[in-house]
């Protein structure tokens, strides 16, 4: 990878490589100079222009074996010299650094959007301590600190709000541009802003594995990962450029036959060589892959490399995970039957199970216990069963909570007195102890907004499938589905982990099968499908690492969004390698037929590589907003 002294490097030589070139210009156009001073700028051009290249030609032959495009350039340019043609030779040049020199600006633009959230970590932060604030280092901060947040200061830290309230603009890490608000208990992120309140947040993860430390590091090796067009690009490149030093050689050899006096011969061999050169073909696909990857990165979708872009671009079946992906995740309880001693007693118990599940139904539970003002009940042993329920046990034995498989698993009957809780269309807990049902809770839990407008999105233009899949009863997604606007043929209800992966293969057979979901017991259908998605990332590791694709925040439009922006880049690709090829074949045409001049085969050449370039920095532009 280029430094940015190298960078620098080459801007001046470009600069040169042209002085040289103008003045060298002066003499063929305006008038005569000495023939000393003209060599020297000659000199001067084709040493600062094809220096960089000339470098990299021999690095890449010398460690890699390999033959670098750049090495055809400074080819031509020798064999342009060498015939006397040396002004040609030097536009050649002169022109070849500067596409170089743009197209290395251009791709570096592309890389920094997400290098640019690392300035936004503030150096200190104010720790609250035992003899009151103090300013220190944010590398220093540990888990468990307290840190003081004032209105306008950059959080420095993920944690969790332990006091106040006040809005945060989270648009650096969820893409998401309206402030959301966070009271105690919420999760801030490094790198957000606190617009209005004084927040005391506990530190809960260094730095070193903060949501902006792992996106960072996430796109950085997006970037550098080859999606399957551009190994493709890079294997062509590769042959390609032995056939065209091949071909050169041969169309000297024939020019001479024909009749060429050998001098021209070689001219015209080098003009064949540069019309034939790659290079626009070769960047093609990192100028539009690297563009989009940091459009999508800066609007809060992370994919993980271009193979995970052109992927989405060609999903035709979209698998919904319905609890906390369709749904908001923050079910109520909406009704309780304690069937044995007090509800209170009864929802200690079942608070006790669920304290630590990251179920969107445990955490209906708490937060209804934790209005009551009742402290959950201790339970050890607890295990979750995806899917169905989990399990513990208490003093007088084992506890369970889950749904019928739940039940049956526990050889349990469902008593009479809740035959009518059993039957509300709702997500129903029933709560046992050995093979007793001992209760039952209901929850529902709400279609998101965005959910409504992103199956929307999907459908547009039509080809597209849509399935939720649920471990849910079939009662209870169907309705939801219909508030989604799904049918009931899209619906697949009462599965378990593995029937989701079943079923993901099963779509398989029909086209690529996304799945999208919150990474809560479905990373392995994350795994398996063909483009995994996880939402609401933010702070959540083990989605982010199942998942191709990454929404930083929980707003399912943007992935509607997304595959807008992959299908748009690959049509980009499709452009770019037209563009490119076109151009090849028509200066090769040129130049092996029509007597194409050098210098016009250079323009043709280098203009093709600059506006495939350009092509492909059009997705920088297309960030992915929701407003
Ligand atoms: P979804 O596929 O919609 O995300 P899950 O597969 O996570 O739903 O859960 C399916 C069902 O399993 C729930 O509707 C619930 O009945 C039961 N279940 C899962 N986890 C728990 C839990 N922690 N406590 C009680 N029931 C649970
Ligand atoms: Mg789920």
């Amino acid at each position: 990878m280029a430094s940015e002294s190298e960078d620098a490097a080459r801007v001046y030589l470009t600069v040169l490589c042209w002085i040289g070139l103008a003045i060298a210009a002066l003499d063929a156009f305006v008038q005569p100079l000495p023939a000393g001073l003209l060599r020297a700028v000659l000199g001067l051009s084709y040493i600062a222009g094809g220096l960089p290249a000339a470098r990299s030609a021999l690095t890449e032959l010398w460690q890699d074996r390999r033959l670098d495009i750049d090495l055809l350039m400074v080819v031509a340019a020798l064999a342009a010299a060498a015939v006397g043609a040396t002004l040609e030779g030097a536009v050649l040049l002169a022109l070849f650094s500067l596409s170089q020199t743009l197209e290395h600006r251009a791709m570096g633009k592309a890389r920094q959007a997400v290098e640019a959230l690392m300035q936004l970590r503030p150096e200190t932060a104010l720790r609250e301590g035992p003899e009151g604030v103090e300013e220190v280092p944010v590398a220093d901060l540990q888990p468990g600190d307290h840190v003081m947040l004032r209105p306008g200061a950059r959080v420095p830290v993920d944690g969790r709000v332990v006091d106040g309230a006040g809005h945060l603009d989270e648009s650096t890490v969820t893409g998401e541009a309206e402030p959301v608000r966070k009271s105690a208990g919420a999760t801030v992120h490094e790198a957000t802003v606190n617009l209005d309140g004084i927040l005391t947040v506990e530190v809960t993860r260094s730095l070193a594995t903060s949501t902006v430390a792992q996106m960072i590091r996430l796109v950085t090796e997006a970037q550098a990962m080859k999606s399957p067009s551009e190994r493709f690009s890079d294997w062509f490149g590769q042959r390609y450029t032995v056939a065209v030093l091949a071909g050169s050689g041969l169309a000297f050899v024939g020019f001479w036959m024909a009749g060429y006096l050998p001098g021209d011969a070689l001219y015209r061999a080098a003009t064949v060589l540069v019309a034939a050169s790659p290079c626009a073909v070769v960047i093609s696909v990192p100028a539009a892959i690297l563009s989009a990857l940091s459009a999508a990165a800066r609007g809060g979708v992370l994919f993980k490399g271009g193979g995970a872009l052109e992927g989405l671009a060609e999903v035709s079946t979209f698998a919904f995970d319905k609890t906390g992906t369709l749904t908001t995740g923050q079910a109520e309880v909406t009704a309780i039957r304690a069937l044995e001693g007090s509800e209170a007693e009864f929802l200690a118990l079942a608070a006790g199970l669920e304290a630590q599940s990251e179920h969107p139904i445990a955490g209906a539970l708490r937060r209804e216990v934790a209005e009551r003002g009742i402290a959950p009940a201790p339970v050890y042993e607890v295990q979750s069963h995806p899917s169905e329920g989990i399990t513990g046990h208490d003093d007088q034995g084992p506890l369970w909570a889950g749904n019928q498989r739940m039940l049956a698993r526990m050889g349990a009957m469902l008593p009479d007195g809740l035959a009518d809780i059993a039957e509300r269309l709702e997500t129903v807990i029933l709560v046992g102890r050995g093979s007793r049902v001992i209760g039952a809770l209901a929850v529902a839990d709400t279609p998101r907004e965005t959910a409504i407008a992103a199956v929307a999105a999907l459908r547009e233009g039509g080809g597209t499938r849509i399935q939720m899949m649920t471990g849910d009863r079939a009662e209870v997604a169907e309705r939801i589905a219909a508030r989604l606007g799904l049918r009931p043929d899209e619906v697949h209800a009462g599965l378990l982990p593995a029937d989701k992966v079943l079923l993901i293969d099963a779509g398989a057979r029909r086209g690529k099968v996304a799945f999208v979901g919150d990474g809560v017991n479905d990373a392995a259908a994350l795994a398996r499908a063909d483009v995994g998605v996880a939402m609401g990332v933010a702070g959540s590791e083990v989605a982010l690492q199942a998942a191709d694709v990454a929404l930083m925040a929980d707003d399912l439009r943007k992935l509607a969004a997304a595959r807008k922006l992959a299908r748009r880049t690959v049509r980009v690709i499709r452009q770019n390698l037209t563009i490119a090829i076109g151009a090849m074949a028509v200066l090769v045409t040129g130049s092996l037929f029509f007597e194409l001049p050098l210098p016009l085969a250079v323009v043709g050449h280098e203009g093709g590589t600059v506006l495939v370039v350009l092509n492909g920095l059009r997705l920088l532009a297309d960030p992915i907003r929701t407003r």
